[in-house]
């Protein structure tokens, strides 16, 4: 974020936001940016700047931006405003992951977010050690598709 915005001006944010964002999906799904664009990202004219309009939603819904990662999507939908959605990273973390779900995790998708990465990379251990997957998904309470999933380490856990 080039330019910092106050945190006493989140409120003001929040309200310049929601009327913008269609969050008629629910709050799993991604909610859409429905005001002005760039082609890609949403934007919005506050103060003097250009901002995102996902960076935006971003610091209105945690109160505070590290200004030098970016504001990245793990739902790879570049115009959604869903703060759950929405993590802080570098260039090449944004770049690697799409990458890996570009190689065919579309369907798992909106697992994405849901479960810690110490969950993950634990039960990635374990079903490497020989731990029979029917005991993972009932101590993990986990589909057994999810496991595997895991396993072979095609889904990741928001925020690695
Ligand atoms: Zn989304």
């Amino acid at each position: 974020m080039k330019h910092p915005i106050d945190p006493r001006d989140v409120p003001l944010l929040q309200a310049l936001l929601d009327p913008f964002i269609d969050k008629s999906r629910g709050p799993k799904n991604c909610w859409p940016w429905t005001g002005a664009s760039n082609g890609r990202y949403g934007t919005v004219y506050f103060k003097g700047h250009n901002y995102g309009s996902h960076v935006l939603a971003y610091l209105a819904d945690r109160k505070k931006i590290r200004q030098e990662l970016l504001v990245l999507h793990n739902c790879d939908n570049s115009i959604c405003c869903n703060p759950a959605h929405l993590f802080q990273g570098t260039h090449g973390r944004n770049a690697k992951d799409r990458e890996r779900r570009n190689r065919g995790c579309y369907g798992t998708r909106n697992h994405l977010g849901k479960y810690p990465i110490q969950m993950v990379e634990e039960a990635r251990r374990r079903y490497w050690a020989g731990e029979s997957p029917t005991a993972l998904t009932s101590e993990y309470k986990l589909s057994r598709n999810l496991i595997y999933l895991w396993a072979s380490n095609r889904i990741r856990a928001h925020g690695i």
